[in-house]
């Protein structure tokens, strides 16, 4: 068999005259990227699912192409231009023969902070995490908490208060807390006025135990030595024997 436009030998119209008719290739579009932290709208999943997802939408192709993958290369500095450069290597194939096609496009940026950037900028705050306590817990817990959701740090002299962005975030993190030992107190206090609403803004006292394995305790006046740290401690006595109690109704002696 030939192919009846070019007659090589092809089943049909071989790949070089059906892509010379049927070219492969990106439409221009505009991508919308937050300048801030580099996150591309609208945001579905991963970062580079979601650009691959963008580019498969603008390519097009014959019918008998198909567009088994594709991989993009890019400078991540360029995010915050208002022009991308990009390579496109596009994995196709026509009638079982498989082929490369390699594109370079310019794609046109669209700054547009994205919810967490506009909220930090604008110190934002739905809830303030205050930690007590134990300074070795507090550090610990600090680096623990992600980023992107504090708004503000507040050193002080007695620990540290962080400002969230998130009131489920921040509610959500504290079970963790607890089970850490530490004693939690929930409060709010009336913040401000928006379009006539009162604004409240949540505290949650996380106070850190100081109490470490080895350590002598008193629980209803008698003497443990910690073997257990936690919500709930296990403590040993005099005589060898075990007994579990919850940390914050003891005190270190
Ligand atoms: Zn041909
Ligand atoms: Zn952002």
């Amino acid at each position: 068999m030939f192919c009846p436009i070019c007659g090589k030998e092809s089943k049909g119209i071989c790949k070089e005259c059906y892509l010379k008719r049927n070219p492969t290739g990106i439409k221009n579009f505009k991508l919308t990227i937050c300048k801030k932290c580099g996150k591309i709208f609208p945001e579905i999943g991963e970062e580079e699912e979601n650009l691959k997802r963008i580019v498969l939408k603008n390519i097009f192709h014959g019918e008998m192409v198909k567009i088994n993958d594709l991989k993009i290369d890019y400078s991540k500095d360029e995010k915050s231009e208002k022009f991308m450069n990009m390579k496109v290597v596009l994995f196709c194939e026509y009638r079982d023969e498989k082929f490369e096609n390699e594109q370079d496009i310019i794609v046109k940026v669209i700054n547009t902070p994205c919810k967490t950037c506009s909220r930090k900028s604008g110190h934002y705050c739905e809830v303030v995490l205050q930690l007590r306590g134990d300074r070795e817990k507090i550090k610990e817990t600090f680096n623990k908490i992600a980023q992107n959701f504090v708004s503000d740090v507040d050193e002080l002299k007695e620990g540290l208060d962080v400002y969230l962005i998130s009131r489920d975030y921040g509610t959500s993190s504290t079970k963790q807390f607890a089970d850490d030992g530490a004693e939690l107190k929930f409060t709010s206090k009336l913040w401000g006025m928006k379009d006539g609403q009162r604004i409240y803004r949540g505290y949650i006292l996380v106070r850190f135990s100081d109490i470490k394995v080895n350590d002598m305790v008193k629980y209803r006046d008698k003497i443990y030595k910690v073997l257990k740290t936690g919500k709930f401690l296990i403590g040993e006595n005099e005589a060898g024997k075990k007994k579990q109690f919850r940390m914050k109704n003891c005190e270190k002696i």
